[in-house]
């Protein structure tokens, strides 16, 4: 299994399987767009509704990453 789980980079917007538990007034629904703040052995994600950050190994982040939202570098 390569390709969709590697393909994130620092500084990228990403979609998780479970939203955060923070509503995003506009809309009324739970957000769930995270961006990538640290990209080591342990990745960084930053709530980018509410700036909660959450911390996990590698290994969690691929488990729990549902997709990437918007890419950095095609900004
Ligand atoms: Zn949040």
């Amino acid at each position: 299994m390569k390709g969709a789980m590697n393909m994130y980079e620092l500084g990228d917007i990403v979609e998780m399987k479970k939203p955060h538990a923070c509503i995003i007034k506009a809309t009324n629904k739970k957000a769930n767009a995270w961006q990538i703040t640290r990209l080591g052995a342990d990745i960084k994600i930053r709530c980018t509704n509410c700036n909660h950050i959450v911390m996990m190994t590698r290994r969690d982040f691929n488990k729990k990453i549902k997709k990437v939202l918007i890419k950095k570098s095609e900004d």
